[in-house]
């Protein structure tokens, strides 16, 4: 069996504390048979010096869309190309992670196959094949869905191991980001032909909305000045432009909300943990569900907690509420740190930081505009928030323990698990140089020298899938 030996680097574990300086890694297999403070003698293996980098285990990314050929975002629109999803793909693997979450939620278990054939990162997906979750999406678009998503129920995905419900709600059905990028743009210009970015179109969904998504959130002045300041005001009237965004926004939004109570009833039933969009759209709701859940709190994870929705005191007071209620708090690096797709800067991701109030960290996709979670992890670290371990452990066996179907023995740098692992610089840590998945390098130099599994990783499927594949051979023979 083939051996890596990766030495002289900086050692994380994952497990929120441990940092081994000048450690040693070495994997057989697809295992992980040694982590040590000396650098061990051992013979027949490869080396990679690790001198001035550091060693952590995969990155397991909870929440990304456009990832499979399946239908787009909880709004189930048209998927995107093959060649689109390889590049997504690719981007997450070349930015550090080796398991990711695809949480538009209304893909097949073929869709998910597909996708993880495109890349050696794992890939397994979340569902809400719910009937109030499917209503929402028909009320702002549903192009994407075949009769083959159609038919799947959230029970009958779980069984086929997606590892949670997800994303229960989203900006598409709740007056979130993708409204912005995506609805409203498109239905202006269907009845002004103007084209609208994502930032004005925010605005104007302001202006008719409030923060909130409510219809008392109405301010005819704020309307005007949006037309004005984007050019609309001699091609749409106020009253025009405040349909034109309710019609947009508005009838998935009660479905979307009755649809998270139907997601959590069954999460209790299945016992697997639902990520719900956690915005101030759907903050009461989330709390409501939460002050109610008991023990099952820990089956609750609020998705992207940082989201542009809340203003800053308000974000950090509703994520300690929940927190306190024990619900898992997530926050997403979204476009915050380098790209600035819509422009809002990290000041409520390092403010929830500091409060110590956060689990996990993710991507989510802000139109595929989002910067990588060690971007995000870098400049908290540079900032004083987390040390480095912490901010690791935020991004692995964190996210293995809030929904452990995604990623079973992997999250840890320690004897028998998964080698998941990545090398990355020691004073940038968004450069990532090795990515390691089974053992295999996939990355090397910052390239990708792997672009897809070489064989098929028994690792990867649920323990019951494994057993059922195993049950099924015996039968055909
Ligand atoms: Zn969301």
């Amino acid at each position: 069996m083939v051996g890596l030996l990766i030495k002289n680097g900086t050692i994380v574990t994952g497990d929120s504390k441990t940092l081994i300086a000048g450690g040693t890694v070495l994997i057989t297999g697809s295992r992980i048979e040694a982590v040590s403070r000396r650098s061990t003698r051992v013979t027949r293996v490869q080396e990679i010096d690790a001198q001035g980098k550091v060693v952590i285990p995969g990155i397991i990314n909870h929440h990304a869309h456009g990832i499979t050929c399946g239908p787009l975002f909880p709004s189930a629109a048209e998927p995107l190309s093959r060649d689109q999803v390889k590049k997504n793909l690719g981007a997450h693997l070349l930015q550090g992670t080796t398991t990711i979450l695809c949480v538009d939620g209304f893909t097949t278990k073929e869709e998910v196959e597909h996708a993880s054939k495109l890349t050696s990162m794992t890939v397994k997906a979340a569902t809400i094949h719910t009937p109030k979750n499917l209503a929402a999406a028909d009320a702002v678009d549903g192009a994407g869905l075949r009769n083959s998503n159609r038919k799947e129920t959230a029970k009958s995905r779980l069984a086929q191991g997606a590892p949670a419900l997800g994303e229960v709600g989203a900006g598409s059905t709740l007056g979130g980001g993708c409204q912005d990028y995506k609805y409203i743009p498109e239905a202006v210009k269907c009845e002004t032909g103007r084209e609208i970015d994502a930032r004005q179109a925010m605005e104007l969904k302001y202006a008719v909305l409030g923060r909130h998504i409510k219809r008392e959130g109405f301010n005819a002045d704020k309307v005007k000045k949006v037309l004005k300041d984007v050019g609309l005001s001699s091609l749409l009237t106020v009253n025009k432009a405040r349909e034109i965004v309710e019609e947009s926004v508005l009838p998935p939004f009660d479905l979307a909300l009755e649809g998270f109570e139907e997601a959590y009833g069954i999460a209790v039933q299945c016992n697997v943990p639902a990520i719900f969009h956690n915005a101030a759209a759907t903050k009461d709701k989330i709390l409501e569900i939460a002050q109610a859940a008991g023990q099952n709190t820990r089956l609750i994870i609020a998705a992207h907690s940082n989201h542009d929705t809340f203003s800053l005191e308000e974000a950090v007071k509703h994520a300690k509420r929940l927190k306190d209620l024990g619900v898992i708090i997530d926050i997403a690096s979204f476009d915050c740190f380098i790209n600035r797709f819509f422009g809002e800067p990290p000041d409520i991701f390092y403010a929830l930081l500091e409060a110590g109030l956060c689990d996990t960290v993710s991507t989510d996709y802000c139109a595929g505009h989002y910067d990588s979670i060690l971007t995000a992890l870098h400049f908290s670290i540079k900032k004083g928030l987390l040390s480095l371990s912490q901010a690791i452990g935020l991004v692995t066996r964190n996210v293995v323990d809030a929904i452990p179907r995604l990623a079973p023995n992997k999250g840890l740098l320690s004897e028998g698990k998964i080698a998941d692992v990545v090398i990355v610089d020691e004073e940038n840590l968004a450069k990532v140089e090795t990515v390691i998945i089974g053992g295999e390098v996939v990355v090397r130099a910052g390239e990708i020298v792997q672009m897809t599994k070489t064989k098929p990783r028994p690792q990867d499927k649920e323990p019951h899938e494994r057993a059922k594949g195993h049950h099924s051979l015996g039968k055909g023979i």
